[in-house]
């Protein structure tokens, strides 16, 4: 009776791209990703984020949204995006046409 090789204990990892398992053996490469895909598109995320294009939290881009309609901003961004809008000025909803 013997231990199977194959049953290496890692530790499950999550890719840092598509939040899937990562495989064991790339997780003993220290990989932070599932795969080539994952490894490229990770890299150009952190280019990004790096350059203050996408959310380092959610890699979504940031959109600085000039005049939003209700309907537009139906779709919340995720709380890490928050900080992109957090500015202390209100929102002139209120601005009608007296
Ligand atoms: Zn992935
Ligand atoms: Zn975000």
């Amino acid at each position: 009776m013997k231990a199977e090789f194959k049953e290496v204990p890692v530790p499950p990892r999550w890719c840092m791209v598509c939040r899937g398992e990562i495989p064991p053996e790339r997780v003993l490469r220290h990989s932070g990703t599932c795969s080539d895909e994952c490894s490229a598109q990770h890299k150009r995320d952190m280019m990004n984020v790096k350059a203050g294009k996408i959310c380092r939290l959610c890699r979504r881009p940031f959109r600085r949204p000039r005049r939003v309609t209700i309907e537009e901003a139906s779709t919340p961004l995720p709380d890490g995006c928050v900080t992109g809008t957090q500015g202390g000025s209100e929102t002139t909803a209120t601005a009608k046409n007296a």
